[in-house]
């Protein structure tokens, strides 16, 4: 049987919104927020009154999705696509978008209908790590204590992307720390409520436009209803609630990392072009110049990770379980896309290494995308779980 790999047509309009808008909004001010780390970057106010005025006509679209067909694309494939486009502009302008955070894709995985409704125009920011761990998110210490019909949030949480610019805040927070992952839950919580408190703000290596923030929770309290997903503690299906969420967003920052390498695979072959070194696909690799072979190698990695990818976000979207997809795309994509932009820098060298082009920056925004929303090393570890059917207690 033949496959198909070329996009549905529906996409083609958000491709094209998503690429403009990266191409003449968000390329001619990267190096400005680059240089300007914590200053709100105004121009993206416009986009997000287009993307909310888009995103109506865009569901519509997607529910109506192959509508009793074996197959489908649908949201998934769409945020995907659009992550992509963007991030080929400026990966952390993209992470500044209102409206856009990863507690937004939080609520969308797991809210019901009227939580869904109720949080339809907030933007959410996600907060999971704390100061005692990162990649162990079992570990959860903050608290959510039921006081009558809202629950009281007490605990410190770090590195909370747009965690300053955000209206609302995503929190996992346990019921009852004795009772292990099963206990863990996530809560909206506004950002205006007493006692949720931004304490300060990172100076990171990249992404300088995308702020993280520190947040402290003391007695924050928030109706029992901004509880995402079931309140019972059900221990035999122990973490899959709120981990249902890393399935929609792992593809999404895997597109991420796609959209950014392709910027630099771009940058790669005009300047080996400018150097006289043109890329002949007939010949074999080996037999041209070195630097031609190696962006030959680069580019047949990127193409594995585009492919998982496409992958990962078509099977949530046809309602397949995709957790390890899910894992495959982001450690796939997280590390060719940190691959290709310290070897683009490489190969650039003095043009690489310095502020005339865009590629060192590029090289320092990459390494995020294979540590958030867990690290390389966690994805890893999860594929090898699923593939050799261990559990977490038997592989650590
Ligand atoms: C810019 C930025 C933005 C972020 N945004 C958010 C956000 O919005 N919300 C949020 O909740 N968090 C966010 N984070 C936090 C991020 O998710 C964590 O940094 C990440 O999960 C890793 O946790 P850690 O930093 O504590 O590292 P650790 O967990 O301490 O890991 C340290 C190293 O050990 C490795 N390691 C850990 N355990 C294992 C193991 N079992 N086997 C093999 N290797 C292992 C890791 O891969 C890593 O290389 C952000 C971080 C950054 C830097």
């Amino acid at each position: 049987m033949a496959i198909n790999l070329e996009l549905p047509k529906k996409f083609d309009s958000t491709v094209e919104r998503t690429h403009l808008a990266a191409e003449h909004i968000f390329r001619p001010i990267s190096r400005k927020y680059d240089k300007a780390e914590h200053e709100y970057p105004v121009e993206l106010d416009e986009l997000a009154k287009l993307a909310k005025q888009n995103r109506g006509a865009e569901k519509s679209a997607d529910e109506g999705a192959g509508g009793d067909a074996p197959s489908k694309n649908g949201a998934n494939m769409r945020g995907l696509l659009s992550a992509l486009e963007m991030s080929w502009g400026d990966v952390g302008l993209l992470l500044s978008i209102p409206g856009q955070g990863l507690g937004n894709a939080a609520i969308a995985a797991v809210a019901n209908p009227e939580q869904l409704e109720k949080f339809s125009d907030v933007w959410a920011a996600m907060a999971i790590t704390e100061p005692s761990f990162g990649s162990d998110s079992a570990a959860v210490s903050t608290t959510a204590t039921r006081d009558g019909d809202d629950y009281l949030i007490n605990g410190e949480k770090i590195f909370v992307t747009s965690g300053s610019r955000a209206d609302h805040v995503v929190v996992w927070a346990t019921l009852d720390k004795s009772l292990g992952r099963a206990a863990i839950k996530s809560f909206v919580v506004p950002m205006d409520t007493e006692g949720v408190t931004v304490v300060r703000l990172e100076k990171k290596l990249g992404i300088k436009a995308s702020d993280t923030a520190v947040i402290r929770f003391e007695n924050a309290r928030v109706p029992a209803e901004n509880l995402l997903g079931s309140p019972e503690i059900d221990t035999k299906k122990a973490f899959g609630g709120v981990m249902q969420t890393f399935d929609n967003t792992r593809p999404v920052v895997a597109a991420m990392a796609i959209g950014l390498g392709r910027a630099a695979l771009e940058e790669l072959r005009r300047m080996l072009h400018e150097a006289g070194h043109e890329i002949d696909y007939d010949r074999p690799a080996a037999a041209q110049h070195a630097t031609v072979a190696e962006f030959i190698r680069l580019e047949s990695d990127w193409e594995a990770s585009w492919l998982h990818t496409l992958r990962a976000a078509w099977m949530a979207d046809n309602k397949q379980p995709n957790s390890t997809e899910a894992s495959m795309s982001k450690a796939k994509a997280g590390r060719t896309v940190t691959d290709i932009t310290n070897k683009a820098v490489e190969v650039g060298a003095t043009a690489g290494f310095s502020e005339t082009s865009l590629l060192e920056k590029w090289a320092r925004d990459s390494k995020i995308l294979d540590i958030f929303e867990g690290t390389q090393q966690i994805q890893q570890l999860i594929i090898a779980r699923r593939v050799l059917g261990k559990s977490s207690a038997d592989l650590k």
